[in-house]
């Protein structure tokens, strides 16, 4: 088999982004810091609008690490988190030397359950500590329960960490993710919706804030001619390379928007007809979903020899890649011994879900590749 091998979600470049680099070039701007850094984060404060305020940064987990920070996380407190997610959203509670607390999704967004979320406060709050952050995460690009979970949050005066590093292009009734919790979360890895070869964003509610995160992200200099350390700093700034082409990326980001829906639609239409999968799709219309990754379910059907890892496995034979749904960190052995609350929904999803080809650049070719292995599949089978 020679068919050239069909990716998850790679980078789809726009065009334009190798300019924004050559100026920097140019100017000699080769560094964490010029215009094309500066021109990214105007852009993103544009696209996100709500007076968000963004600090461009090396990755989303340093936006994630960055952020726990500004919200006073210390070593010893709590931070409830959604445990279905990429491990990033969880590690840098660890870097701080904090404790994360795992919350079980709910089925129609596949993420934190509010339930499991007030009920693990409750006992939090019961074994004599309250939670310092609670980590929201729109997976695969659905919004989380916004409303339910921002009622949560303030009615026992937590801060949610809105880890939006799926979700850039997603709206919840008109409003952009990354714009709803007290700090938000962008990433641009090679696999996001738009990249700058790596990098990521926070944003926050007030300037104030901002310039805190880029102080953190610059090795925390004090005003002085002198190198001077108040506090603690890091190296976490993105550089005016990578911004270059973040800008030539910003420009394409709605048609990528519009192409990554397409493809959920490709999956939808392909899938009506089989009644052991399911595609995940958001509940209603106050959900704009950008479809990051496009995401089944599938029914097991042991006579039939049916199962998410079978479908895998036809997938990669025609080199095709495919992925199962992020695993859940209070089944990964680094995480276990934290503590969890909720029932079984991420765990059964990790085990029937699958991530489909899903990016921007997939031609009818390619398409057409994926849909004979579904067919033949689901006929064959
Ligand atoms: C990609 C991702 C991150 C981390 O972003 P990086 O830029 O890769 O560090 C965090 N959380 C989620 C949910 C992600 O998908």
């Amino acid at each position: 088999m020679n068919n050239p091998k069909i990716w998850l979600s790679s980078p789809h470049m726009g065009g334009t982004e190798q300019k924004f680099v050559q100026e920097a070039f140019d100017a000699n701007w080769v560094a964490p810091l010029g215009p094309n850094v500066n021109g990214l984060e105007q852009d993103l404060e544009h696209y996100l609008g709500n007076e968000a305020h963004v600090g461009a940064l090396s990755s989303g987990t340093a936006a994630i690490h960055l952020g726990l920070i500004l919200l006073g996380v210390q070593a010893g407190d709590e931070v409830l988190c959604q445990s279905m997610t990429f491990s990033a959203s969880a590690n840098p509670i660890l870097y701080l030397g904090a404790i994360p607390v795992f919350i079980d999704s709910e089925m129609d967004t596949w993420n934190l359950c509010p339930l499991a979320l007030e009920e693990a406060i409750l006992d939090r709050i019961a074994t004599g500590k309250m939670p310092k952050a609670i980590i929201a995460v729109h997976l695969y690009g659905v919004p989380y329960r916004i409303d339910e979970i921002r009622t949560i949050a303030d009615k026992y005066g937590i801060p949610i960490l809105e880890d939006s590093a799926e979700a850039l292009g997603s709206s919840y009734k008109g409003q952009q993710c990354g714009t709803f919790g007290d700090i938000g979360v962008l990433s641009f890895n090679g696999n996001k919706i738009i990249t700058t070869s790596g990098g990521g964003a926070i944003v926050t509610r007030t300037k104030a804030l901002k310039d805190r995160a880029v102080f953190f992200a610059t090795q925390s200099r004090d005003d002085a001619p002198h190198y001077q350390h108040s506090e603690i700093g890091y190296n976490y700034r993105m550089s005016n390379i990578c911004a270059g082409i973040g800008r030539g990326q910003m420009e394409v980001l709605d048609d990528h928007v519009v192409l990554r829906r397409k493809m959920h639609s490709f999956y939808v239409d392909l899938f009506s007809a089989i009644d052991l999968v399911t595609v995940f799709t958001a509940p209603n219309d106050d959900y704009f979903a950008n479809y990051w990754l496009s995401a089944i379910v599938v029914e097991p059907n042991a006579l039939k020899g049916i199962s998410r890892e079978t479908l895998r496995l036809a997938f990669e034979v025609a080199n095709i890649e495919c992925r199962p749904l992020w695993k859940p960190m209070h089944l990964q052995p680094v995480f276990e011994k934290y503590p969890y609350y909720g029932g079984i929904v991420s765990e059964t999803l990790f085990e029937r879900g699958l991530c489909l080809p899903s990016g921007s650049n997939l031609t009818d070719e390619e398409r057409d590749r994926i849909s004979a292995v579904i067919r033949e599949f689901f006929t064959t089978a």
